[in-house]
């Protein structure tokens, strides 16, 4: 079942670089979906989609304003990832054997307590406080057991042919 990201706070000035990495992350690691609440940034937007049309897949990146009726009116099951959760290899397996939609919560700077108990699940990447981008990264990295790393992105027009040195980069046209 697909997984969206929600990111709680997003401010365009202080946060720009980390919520784009941080939806950078949910699609490459194979996220389907990202939401973000806080102020609404066109730059944010454009710069996913930009990527999406060059590199492919189907992720998307959309604003909410309110990120509690997004959660409230989600349909499937509700992860939050905080520091203060419990460890999540103890809880993964359950999550996955779920099959609801899930959404995983990320927070900003400041998470309400609310999050908390509209969560199904609260969730650590260990309780050391990290970074938003490296705990969703190994939380879906864990979920979905490494096989996210072979993940095909279809429609790119671009694509990394591996090297042992220096960049290449083929265009692919369409046929
Ligand atoms: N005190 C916050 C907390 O509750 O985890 C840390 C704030 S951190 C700047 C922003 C976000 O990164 C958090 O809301 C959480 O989603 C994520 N995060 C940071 N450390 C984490 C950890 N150890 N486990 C899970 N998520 C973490």
């Amino acid at each position: 079942m697909g997984i969206t990201v929600l990111r709680l706070g997003h401010r365009p000035i202080r946060d720009k670089r980390v919520t784009t990495h941080l939806f950078l992350a949910a699609r490459a690691f194979g996220a389907d979906r990202g939401i973000y609440s806080g102020v609404k940034d066109r730059g944010l937007e454009e710069t996913l989609a930009r990527v999406c049309l060059e590199w492919g897949g189907s992720f998307r990146v959309e604003y909410a304003e309110s990120w509690r009726k997004v959660v409230k009116e989600w349909s499937g099951k509700v992860v939050h990832l905080t520091m203060y959760g419990v460890p999540f290899r103890d809880v993964i397996p359950a999550i996955r054997d779920d099959s609801a939609e899930k959404l995983i919560i990320v927070g900003g700077e400041k998470v309400p307590s609310e999050a908390y108990s509209l969560a199904d699940w609260n969730v650590s990447v260990t309780s050391q406080p990290h970074s938003e981008v490296s705990a969703l990264a190994l939380f879906l990295h864990e979920y979905f057991e490494g096989q996210e790393l072979d993940k095909k992105f279809d429609g790119a027009r671009l694509r990394v042919v591996p090297q042992e040195r220096g960049k290449k980069v083929v265009t692919i046209t369409s046929p």
